[in-house]
């Protein structure tokens, strides 16, 4: 592991790629925002029981590297409370005595991991009502115990974020600015004298961020995505700091174009309501190009797909009644 030595950074802030190899995901970005002897630690990473440290030793490497050690991390900002983000923040707790900043609905995610079973049954019950085989049911709906061995423990806030609350560093003024959609919870952070934003998974180089539907979270969370990246476009920041990737410039183009992605995934979903009554796993399944055998990528089509009808519901565009068969179809309103 090196540590990347990059022009496109703010205010001294310095990125430590972590590893994490779940789901396809090779690394999540740590960031270090200086404050005197002191610094903030944005999203820890995972934690990772198959190596002998832990994965703190990236994390650790990084940290000297920019001049600092574990122990001078006075608090941790998790931009949005997924494990890939979050796994290790419990530890780091626990090792440096830091605060943890995250906003109040990812109460939402922390509650899953203390009920991991009650999720996985929820899930079920939404797979089973959105017309998905008992195959694929079965298959499908434990999406989570994936995940949970990179969970250390689950902690809760120790500042309960609402979004406006502003970190003040040595070197800069970085806002906490709720951005829901990917996470109901999401937070990016941004600073105005750098004009710059750490997008945590709302901003993402080369791939669409995924926003999906998730029973007892938010009910329309592609409305919230789309009305938190219009949020962020309004700042006009241009350098941005992801979550995963490399960091890039003009936000703006990145920001259309991820609006353009999801304006014509909407349109084609609701042709194809009009064209015929349909079942979300129906429309899933048109959309994917061929069987996905990866349940992890077939849980995004259908979870992403469930996210697109919840807004052309809630816009008014299609309404939802019961098949015979008890599984939910959806219909065109105009
Ligand atoms: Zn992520």
């Amino acid at each position: 592991m090196t540590i990347v030595s990059e022009p496109l950074t703010a205010s001294g802030v310095r990125r430590i790629p972590l590893p994490c190899g779940v789901n396809g995901i090779e690394f999540t970005n740590a960031y270090v925002l200086p404050d005197g002897d002191k610094l903030t630690l944005v999203d820890p990473g995972i934690w990772n029981p198959e190596t002998a440290d832990h994965g703190l030793a990236p994390l650790e490497r990084g940290l000297n590297a920019a001049g600092y050690a574990l122990r001078d991390i006075s608090r941790i900002v998790v931009t949005h409370a997924h494990v890939d983000h979050y796994g290790m923040a419990g530890r780091i707790m626990e090792l440096t005595g830091g605060e943890l900043w995250m906003h109040t609905m990812t109460d939402l995610d922390t509650e899953k991991y203390r009920h991991p079973d009650t999720a996985a049954m929820r899930r079920r019950d939404m797979y089973d009502d959105h017309g998905l085989s008992t195959d694929e049911v079965e298959r499908l709906h434990r999406t989570l115990d994936v995940w949970m061995p990179y969970l250390y423990s689950v902690v809760e806030a120790s500042k309960r974020l609402h979004g406006g609350e502003t970190l003040h560093t040595q070197s800069a003024d970085w806002q906490m600015i709720h951005t829901p959609g990917h996470s109901l919870g999401h937070v990016c952070l941004y600073s105005k004298q750098d004009n710059a934003v750490l997008s945590g998974d709302h901003l993402l180089p080369g791939l669409t961020p995924p926003v999906t539907f998730e029973r007892g979270f938010d009910a329309d969370p592609l409305k919230s995505y789309l009305n938190s990246l219009a949020h962020i476009e309004s700042l006009e920041p241009d350098l941005v700091l992801p979550g995963h990737g490399k960091p890039f410039r003009d936000a703006a183009r990145r920001i259309q174009a991820i609006q353009r992605k999801k304006a014509r995934r909407l349109e084609v979903i609701r042709v194809a309501i009009e064209q015929r009554p349909r079942t979300a796993s129906e429309i899933a399944s048109q959309l994917m190009e061929k069987a996905l055998l990866d349940s992890h990528k077939n849980n995004l089509a259908f979870t992403e797909t469930l996210a697109h009808i919840a807004y052309l519901r809630w816009s008014g565009f299609i309404e939802r009644r019961i098949r015979p068969d008890g599984s939910y179809e959806w219909y065109a309103l105009r």
